[in-house]
Protein backbone atom coordinates (compact mmCIF):
# COMPACT_ATOMS: atom_id res chain seq x y z
CA UNK A 1 0.00 0.00 0.00
CA UNK A 2 1.47 3.50 -1.11
CA UNK A 3 2.02 6.25 2.04
CA UNK A 4 -1.52 8.09 2.81
CA UNK A 5 -2.46 11.19 4.59
CA UNK A 6 -3.93 11.32 7.79
CA UNK A 7 -7.47 11.80 6.33
CA UNK A 8 -7.37 8.38 4.97
CA UNK A 9 -7.95 6.89 8.82
CA UNK A 10 -8.18 9.90 10.89
CA UNK A 11 -12.36 11.01 10.46
CA UNK A 12 -13.20 6.90 10.48
CA UNK A 13 -11.24 7.07 14.04
CA UNK A 14 -13.06 10.27 15.34
CA UNK A 15 -16.19 9.27 14.55
CA UNK A 16 -15.89 5.52 16.24
CA UNK A 17 -13.61 6.49 19.06
CA UNK A 18 -10.39 5.15 18.36
CA UNK A 19 -7.41 7.05 18.41
CA UNK A 20 -4.24 6.41 15.65
CA UNK A 21 -0.71 6.58 16.97
CA UNK A 22 2.19 8.70 15.41
CA UNK A 23 5.16 6.76 16.57
CA UNK A 24 8.55 8.30 16.12
CA UNK A 25 10.73 6.81 13.61
CA UNK A 26 14.59 7.15 14.66
CA UNK A 27 16.22 4.53 12.52
CA UNK A 28 15.86 1.57 10.80
CA UNK A 29 15.05 -0.39 14.13
CA UNK A 30 12.06 1.80 15.05
CA UNK A 31 11.09 1.81 11.18
CA UNK A 32 10.66 -1.87 11.47
CA UNK A 33 9.89 -2.50 14.76
CA UNK A 34 6.71 0.04 14.40
CA UNK A 35 5.81 -1.65 10.98
CA UNK A 36 5.86 -5.40 12.59
CA UNK A 37 3.54 -4.19 15.38
CA UNK A 38 1.18 -2.16 12.92
CA UNK A 39 0.88 -5.72 10.79
CA UNK A 40 0.29 -7.77 13.62
CA UNK A 41 -2.51 -5.82 14.69
CA UNK A 42 -4.17 -4.79 11.47
CA UNK A 43 -3.41 -1.05 12.76
CA UNK A 44 -3.18 1.99 10.83
CA UNK A 45 -0.05 4.21 11.67
CA UNK A 46 1.51 7.42 11.19
CA UNK A 47 5.52 7.59 11.09
CA UNK A 48 6.45 10.59 12.72
CA UNK A 49 9.86 11.87 12.00
CA UNK A 50 11.18 15.51 13.41
CA UNK A 51 13.59 17.79 11.63
CA UNK A 52 16.27 16.36 14.22
CA UNK A 53 15.46 12.86 13.43
CA UNK A 54 15.27 13.83 9.53
CA UNK A 55 19.11 15.66 9.79
CA UNK A 56 19.99 12.16 11.11
CA UNK A 57 18.86 9.89 9.19
CA UNK A 58 18.48 11.84 5.74
CA UNK A 59 15.30 12.62 4.11
CA UNK A 60 15.41 10.37 1.22
CA UNK A 61 16.59 7.19 3.86
CA UNK A 62 12.97 8.38 5.42
CA UNK A 63 10.98 8.15 2.89
CA UNK A 64 12.27 5.24 1.31
CA UNK A 65 12.04 2.93 4.36
CA UNK A 66 8.58 4.78 5.04
CA UNK A 67 7.20 3.30 1.70
CA UNK A 68 8.92 -0.16 2.02
CA UNK A 69 7.54 -0.13 6.12
CA UNK A 70 3.85 0.46 4.27
CA UNK A 71 4.03 -1.94 1.12
CA UNK A 72 5.50 -4.52 4.02
CA UNK A 73 3.07 -4.05 6.75
CA UNK A 74 0.20 -4.02 4.48
CA UNK A 75 -1.67 -1.57 6.44
CA UNK A 76 -2.72 2.48 5.86
CA UNK A 77 0.57 4.43 6.48
CA UNK A 78 1.03 7.95 6.81
CA UNK A 79 4.40 9.67 6.47
CA UNK A 80 4.32 13.06 8.53
CA UNK A 81 6.90 15.69 9.61
CA UNK A 82 6.81 15.91 13.23
CA UNK A 83 6.75 19.83 14.40
CA UNK A 84 7.86 21.44 11.30
CA UNK A 85 9.19 24.73 11.61
CA UNK A 86 8.65 26.90 8.51
CA UNK A 87 7.09 27.01 5.17
CA UNK A 88 10.20 25.50 3.73
CA UNK A 89 10.66 22.74 5.53
CA UNK A 90 7.14 21.30 4.39
CA UNK A 91 7.79 21.79 0.53
CA UNK A 92 10.67 20.27 1.03
CA UNK A 93 9.09 16.75 3.02
CA UNK A 94 6.18 16.91 0.41
CA UNK A 95 8.43 16.96 -2.42
CA UNK A 96 10.26 14.33 -1.38
CA UNK A 97 7.13 12.25 -0.79
CA UNK A 98 5.77 12.76 2.63
CA UNK A 99 2.20 12.46 3.17
CA UNK A 100 1.24 14.51 5.84
CA UNK A 101 2.84 17.55 7.48
CA UNK A 102 2.82 19.20 11.13
CA UNK A 103 3.23 22.89 11.16
CA UNK A 104 3.75 24.11 14.36
CA UNK A 105 3.45 28.27 14.32
CA UNK A 106 2.10 27.80 18.05
CA UNK A 107 5.23 29.97 18.76
CA UNK A 108 4.39 33.09 16.71
CA UNK A 109 1.70 35.43 17.69
CA UNK A 110 -1.77 33.81 17.41
CA UNK A 111 -2.77 35.76 14.16
CA UNK A 112 0.59 35.11 12.52
CA UNK A 113 -0.17 31.09 13.46
CA UNK A 114 -3.22 31.14 11.57
CA UNK A 115 -1.85 33.09 8.35
CA UNK A 116 0.77 30.97 7.91
CA UNK A 117 -0.91 27.85 8.81
CA UNK A 118 -3.27 28.44 6.53
CA UNK A 119 -0.63 28.75 3.75
CA UNK A 120 0.54 25.33 4.66
CA UNK A 121 -2.65 24.28 4.36
CA UNK A 122 -3.46 25.50 0.74
CA UNK A 123 -0.23 24.09 -0.24
CA UNK A 124 -0.61 21.04 1.17
CA UNK A 125 -4.03 20.13 0.31
CA UNK A 126 -3.76 21.05 -3.59
CA UNK A 127 -1.61 17.89 -3.54
CA UNK A 128 -3.54 15.71 -1.54
CA UNK A 129 -1.33 16.02 1.15
CA UNK A 130 -2.67 16.02 5.20
CA UNK A 131 -1.87 18.90 8.23
CA UNK A 132 -1.85 18.97 11.49
CA UNK A 133 -1.90 22.40 13.28
CA UNK A 134 -1.06 23.23 16.86
CA UNK A 135 -2.29 26.00 18.96
CA UNK A 136 -0.84 26.33 22.55
CA UNK A 137 2.53 25.76 23.42
CA UNK A 138 3.01 22.14 24.46
CA UNK A 139 6.04 21.80 27.74
CA UNK A 140 8.74 19.59 28.00
CA UNK A 141 11.91 18.58 25.27
CA UNK A 142 12.05 16.80 21.68
CA UNK A 143 14.86 17.02 19.63
CA UNK A 144 15.08 21.19 18.93
CA UNK A 145 12.23 21.79 20.85
CA UNK A 146 12.37 22.77 24.35
CA UNK A 147 9.75 24.82 26.08
CA UNK A 148 9.82 25.30 29.99
CA UNK A 149 7.39 23.92 31.76
CA UNK A 150 6.44 27.83 33.04
CA UNK A 151 5.90 28.93 29.42
CA UNK A 152 3.35 25.87 28.47
CA UNK A 153 0.63 27.40 27.99
CA UNK A 154 -2.74 25.68 27.60
CA UNK A 155 -4.96 26.56 24.47
CA UNK A 156 -8.03 28.47 24.92
CA UNK A 157 -11.03 26.40 23.23
CA UNK A 158 -12.68 29.77 21.92
CA UNK A 159 -9.32 30.62 19.89
CA UNK A 160 -8.95 26.89 18.94
CA UNK A 161 -11.98 26.83 17.99
CA UNK A 162 -11.34 30.15 15.73
CA UNK A 163 -8.30 28.47 14.59
CA UNK A 164 -9.64 25.27 12.94
CA UNK A 165 -12.40 27.20 11.36
CA UNK A 166 -10.02 29.35 9.87
CA UNK A 167 -7.03 26.89 8.83
CA UNK A 168 -9.68 23.77 8.18
CA UNK A 169 -6.32 21.79 9.33
CA UNK A 170 -6.99 18.23 9.69
CA UNK A 171 -5.40 17.07 12.58
CA UNK A 172 -5.42 19.74 15.58
CA UNK A 173 -2.56 19.73 17.89
CA UNK A 174 -3.50 21.88 21.28
CA UNK A 175 -1.65 22.03 24.36
CA UNK A 176 -3.68 20.05 27.35
CA UNK A 177 -1.08 19.63 30.03
CA UNK A 178 0.90 16.80 28.20
CA UNK A 179 4.34 17.38 28.06
CA UNK A 180 7.25 16.07 25.30
CA UNK A 181 10.00 13.50 27.04
CA UNK A 182 9.47 12.04 30.58
CA UNK A 183 6.97 13.16 33.27
CA UNK A 184 8.32 14.18 36.41
CA UNK A 185 5.13 13.53 38.29
CA UNK A 186 1.82 12.59 37.08
CA UNK A 187 0.72 14.51 34.01
CA UNK A 188 -2.55 16.84 34.85
CA UNK A 189 -4.74 16.39 32.14
CA UNK A 190 -7.16 19.16 31.28
CA UNK A 191 -10.14 17.58 29.80
CA UNK A 192 -12.42 20.43 30.27
CA UNK A 193 -10.87 22.06 27.02
CA UNK A 194 -10.46 18.81 25.06
CA UNK A 195 -14.08 18.19 25.21
CA UNK A 196 -14.96 21.69 24.60
CA UNK A 197 -12.56 21.81 21.65
CA UNK A 198 -13.22 18.74 20.16
CA UNK A 199 -17.38 19.55 20.68
CA UNK A 200 -17.34 22.25 17.84
CA UNK A 201 -14.12 21.28 15.52
CA UNK A 202 -14.69 18.60 12.98
CA UNK A 203 -10.45 17.43 12.98
CA UNK A 204 -9.80 14.97 15.66
CA UNK A 205 -7.46 16.57 18.41
CA UNK A 206 -4.23 15.61 18.70
CA UNK A 207 -2.44 14.53 22.38
CA UNK A 208 1.14 14.75 21.91
CA UNK A 209 3.90 13.50 25.21
CA UNK A 210 1.59 10.59 24.52
CA UNK A 211 4.58 8.53 26.71
CA UNK A 212 3.79 7.94 30.46
CA UNK A 213 0.06 9.09 30.19
CA UNK A 214 -1.79 6.65 32.63
CA UNK A 215 -4.06 4.35 30.40
CA UNK A 216 -7.49 6.30 31.75
CA UNK A 217 -6.51 9.14 31.16
CA UNK A 218 -5.93 8.32 27.67
CA UNK A 219 -8.76 6.37 27.47
CA UNK A 220 -10.94 9.40 28.47
CA UNK A 221 -9.20 11.72 25.83
CA UNK A 222 -10.15 9.59 23.14
CA UNK A 223 -13.77 9.43 24.25
CA UNK A 224 -13.63 12.85 24.32
CA UNK A 225 -12.39 13.22 20.86
CA UNK A 226 -8.65 13.23 20.68
CA UNK A 227 -7.96 11.14 17.39
CA UNK A 228 -3.78 11.19 17.50
CA UNK A 229 -1.27 10.19 19.64
CA UNK A 230 2.07 10.85 19.64
CA UNK A 231 4.53 8.45 20.95
CA UNK A 232 8.33 8.54 20.89
CA UNK A 233 10.13 8.35 24.49
CA UNK A 234 8.34 5.53 25.94
CA UNK A 235 9.59 3.17 22.65
CA UNK A 236 13.17 5.15 22.99
CA UNK A 237 12.85 4.37 26.99
CA UNK A 238 12.11 0.47 26.15
CA UNK A 239 14.93 0.58 23.82
CA UNK A 240 17.30 1.46 25.24
CA UNK A 241 16.46 -0.49 28.16
CA UNK A 242 17.06 -4.04 26.68
CA UNK A 243 20.08 -2.48 24.67
CA UNK A 244 21.60 -1.38 28.35
CA UNK A 245 21.08 -4.23 29.70
CA UNK A 246 22.65 -6.53 27.11
CA UNK A 247 26.22 -4.64 26.75
CA UNK A 248 25.94 -3.95 30.95
CA UNK A 249 25.67 -8.40 31.14
CA UNK A 250 28.21 -9.14 27.99
CA UNK A 251 30.55 -6.72 27.89
CA UNK A 252 32.48 -8.34 24.74
CA UNK A 253 29.24 -8.15 22.88
CA UNK A 254 30.33 -6.34 19.44
CA UNK A 255 27.83 -7.47 16.51
CA UNK A 256 25.58 -4.77 16.57
CA UNK A 257 22.99 -6.90 15.75
CA UNK A 258 22.86 -9.07 19.03
CA UNK A 259 21.37 -5.81 20.77
CA UNK A 260 20.13 -3.81 18.32
CA UNK A 261 17.70 -6.85 17.47
CA UNK A 262 16.35 -7.42 20.82
CA UNK A 263 15.86 -3.41 20.99
CA UNK A 264 13.79 -3.63 17.72
CA UNK A 265 11.46 -5.93 19.66
CA UNK A 266 11.12 -3.88 22.29
CA UNK A 267 10.32 -0.85 20.14
CA UNK A 268 7.44 -3.64 18.31
CA UNK A 269 5.83 -4.74 21.78
CA UNK A 270 5.36 -0.56 22.89
CA UNK A 271 3.77 0.06 20.10
CA UNK A 272 1.84 -2.89 20.01
CA UNK A 273 0.67 -2.24 23.31
CA UNK A 274 0.19 1.33 22.34
CA UNK A 275 -1.99 0.29 19.49
CA UNK A 276 -4.64 -1.87 21.63
CA UNK A 277 -4.89 0.40 24.31
CA UNK A 278 -5.49 3.19 21.46
CA UNK A 279 -8.23 0.78 19.77
CA UNK A 280 -6.60 1.11 16.45
CA UNK A 281 -5.72 -3.11 15.85
CA UNK A 282 -8.11 -4.35 13.80
CA UNK A 283 -8.90 -0.69 12.00
CA UNK A 284 -6.54 -1.46 9.45
ZN1 LIG B 1 5.05 17.03 19.76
Amino acid sequence: MPLVPMTAFLPRAKKEGFAVGQFNMNNLEFVQGIAAAAKEEQSPFIFGVSEGAMRYMGLEYVVAMAEIAAKESGVPVALHLDHGSNFDVVMKCIQAGFSSVMFDGSHHPYEENIALTKEVVKAAHAVGVSVEGELGTIGGVEDDLEVDEADAAMAKPDEAIRFWEETKVDALAIAVGTAHGMYKGEPKIHFDIIDEVAKQVEAPIVLHGGSGVPDAAIQESIRLGVGKINVNTESQVACTAVIREKLGNQPEMIDPRKYLGPGRDAIKETVQGKMRLFGSSGKA
